[in-house]
C-alpha cells in the first residue's frame, strides 16, 4: 500500500484520480519546531500529514502566538493558496513530530484542473479548516480554562494517540493562557485519573473522563468534518 495513504484526504480519492497524483508526491519527516510556512510567504509546497500535527499560530506584537487551527492526518495545509498563487496569512509550523507527503503547488494547480474531484476534496477540507477556526474563536472567548484543554487534548488524541509529546508551557503558549492555569488545570487532570504527565510529555488514561470534561468544542468540529469531508 502507498504511504501516501495514511493521509486521509488522499485515501479517499477514488483510484484512479489518486494514480494520477501519486508520482508528483513525495514523503518528508518534519520535526517538532521545523517551519512550514512563515506568516506572509509565498506558499509553494502542499503538505499532507501521515501522522503528527500541523500547527496555524498568529503572533502577536510584543510576543505571543496563539493557536487557531491544526492539521493531522485528517486534513492538508497550503491547498486554498497554492491553488491561486496566494501567502500564507500565519505562521504554520510542525507542532508534534510526524511525516508528510509533500507536492510543489505548482503541480497542484495543474492537477487541480485536471481532476475536478482531487480539486472539490481539497476546497471542502478548506472550508473545514475554517469552521475549525471559528469554533476556536468562539472557544477562546466564552470557555474556561480546564474544558478547553480537555477539547485540545481530545483532538491531538485523535490525531496522534494517546501519547503527547508537548510541554505544559508551550501548551499554555499554543492556548493564550498564563502556564500556572496550565499546570492547575493538568494537576486536576492527573489527580482524576484522565492524564499523567511529566517533563515534555502528557500520557492519556481516561478518554471518556477527558471527553465529559471537554467542551462542546471538539464534538462540533467532529461533525462538522463529519458532514464536509467523510
Ligand atoms: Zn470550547
Amino acid at each position: 500500500m502507498s504511504r501516501h495513504l495514511q493521509n486521509h484526504l488522499l485515501a479517499g480519492l477514488d483510484r484512479a484520480t489518486f494514480a494520477q497524483i501519486e508520482p508528483f508526491l513525495t514523503t518528508a519527516h518534519l520535526s517538532q519546531g521545523d517551519v512550514i510556512s512563515e506568516t506572509h510567504a509565498t506558499v509553494q509546497k502542499m503538505y499532507f500529514p501521515h501522522g503528527g500535527i500541523i500547527s496555524c499560530v498568529v503572533e502577536l506584537i510584543g510576543g505571543g502566538a496563539i493557536e487557531t487551527g491544526m492539521i493531522g492526518n485528517d486534513g492538508q495545509f497550503g491547498a486554498a493558496a497554492a491553488l491561486d498563487h496566494k501567502v500564507s496569512l500565519n505562521l504554520v509550523v510542525m507542532q508534534i513530530a510526524g511525516d508528510v507527503s509533500v507536492i510543489e503547488a505548482d503541480r497542484v494547480r495543474d492537477l487541480a484542473q485536471q481532476h475536478p474531484s482531487f480539486r472539490a476534496r481539497l476546497m471542502a477540507y478548506e472550508q473545514f479548516f475554517v469552521s475549525q477556526v471559528q469554533q476556536t474563536c468562539a472557544c477562546n472567548a466564552v470557555h474556561k480554562v480546564e474544558p478547553r484543554t480537555c477539547k485540545w487534548i481530545l483532538r491531538m488524541q485523535k490525531l496522534v494517540g494517546d501519547d503527547l509529546l508537548l510541554t505544559q508551557e508551550f501548551l499554555a503558549q499554543m492556548m493564550g493562557v498564563r502556564r500556572t492555569s496550565v499546570t492547575q488545570v493538568a494537576a486536576n487532570m492527573q489527580r482524576e485519573g484522565m492524564i499523567t504527565y511529566s517533563r515534555g510529555r502528557i500520557h492519556i488514561n481516561d478518554l471518556d473522563k477527558i471527553r465529559a470534561a471537554a467542551c462542546e468544542c471538539d464534538s462540533a468540529v467532529n461533525s462538522h468534518y463529519a458532514r464536509i469531508i467523510e
